[in-house]
């Protein structure tokens, strides 16, 4: 029997819940939430939604930790969004805090599970979740890279007319401003991007994708993007529960790959059954090398500034 447990039954938390009842991909989902009947009532109106959608996906919402026993995957996407002009950054030390209990429950209530963190900053909060679980980093991720690098195809297919299933691309770094596009590896239908577009065009598509969460924070006003986010969050969870090994790009703890330690940043890997399999050292070129050394950076500063934070 296949359960998955998500954590924050928001707008993100809901929205995952829903894709992958829709899918079938697990037997039962548990929804939880801190404020008492959110996830309650979401669960019961989703779960209404299997009579007209056809799925057979058993749905429970809760505040009760316990309820989350012998999950193969937890989801934890509560936390708080941004506002607009704030960075994801600025989510750092609340948010921690709620992820630090969160994880105590889930070593407490699953300790057996997979762990993949949504909440921001994702980068630093998949690593403190790591550290305070105790868990083998190969059980704990974070998404971040397949909802940019989705947002970047987006991008490339409205430019060039095209449909959005014909592009494949990565994107590597951090989940933020200094995330790392490497158009060299995009193709059209197996078409090196670089054949089809200019500099200057793939440059301007490759900064729209990184700012492309602040885009449609500006939008709504109240809140950040869920749809494509938890889209994102399902295309981990199938891989992870199907033992589909796809090469997605996710944030993973580094032990020397790409001359980058001890920190959490989006870098290619192989997901499947056992977490993250493979991590995948691609050939990149001393400009590229530099960038995701100079968002690597970045979020070194964040996890020391967690670090004493909490001392
Ligand atoms: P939301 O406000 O709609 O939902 C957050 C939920 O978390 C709320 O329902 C809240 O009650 C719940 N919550 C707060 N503290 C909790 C606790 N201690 N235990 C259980 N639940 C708790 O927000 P959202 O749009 O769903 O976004 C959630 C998080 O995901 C934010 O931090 C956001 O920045 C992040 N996010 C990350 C990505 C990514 O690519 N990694 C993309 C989108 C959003």
């Amino acid at each position: 029997m296949k359960k998955i447990s998500i954590i924050g039954a928001g707008n993100v938390g809901a929205t995952t819940a829903l894709f992958v009842a829709q899918k079938e991909l697990a037997d039962e989902i548990v929804l939880v939430d801190v404020l008492p009947g959110l996830a309650e009532g979401k669960a019961l109106d989703m779960a209404q939604a299997g009579a007209i959608e056809r799925f057979e996906t058993k749905l429970t919402g809760t505040s009760d930790y316990s309820k989350i026993h012998n999950s193969q995957l937890v989801i934890i996407t509560a936390g708080l969004t941004r506002k607009p002009g704030m960075s994801r950054e600025d989510l750092l030390h609340q948010n921690a805090s709620i992820i630090e209990e969160i994880t105590l429950n889930i070593v407490k209530y699953t300790p057996e599970a997979i762990i993949i963190v949504v909440t921001n900053p994702v980068d630093v909060m998949t690593y403190h979740v790591w550290k305070v679980s105790g868990f083998p980093a190969q059980m704990v991720l974070g998404q971040a890279g397949v909802l940019d690098t989705a947002r970047f195809c987006y991008f490339i297919a409205q430019e060039l007319k095209v449909s959005a299933k014909a592009i494949s691309a990565i994107i590597l770094g951090g989940h933020g401003d200094s995330m790392v596009p490497l158009p060299r590896y995009a193709t059209v239908s197996g078409i090196p991007l670089t054949e089809l577009m200019d500099e200057a065009t793939i440059n301007r598509l490759s900064l729209r994708a990184q700012k492309g969460g602040g885009e449609i924070v500006e939008l709504l006003k109240t809140g950040s993007a869920f749809y494509t986010p938890a889209s994102a969050t399902v295309q981990m969870a199938e891989s992870i529960l199907k033992d589909k090994k796809q090469i997605l790009p996710c944030s993973v703890y580094l032990e020397g790959q790409y001359g980058i330690s001890n920190i959490y940043i989006g870098v290619p890997v192989k997901l499947g059954i056992n977490g993250v399999e493979e991590i995948i050292e691609l050939n990149l070129t001393e400009s590229e090398l530099s960038q995701l050394h100079a968002s690597a950076k970045i979020y070194k500063q964040n996890i020391f500034s967690l670090t004493m934070d909490r001392r």
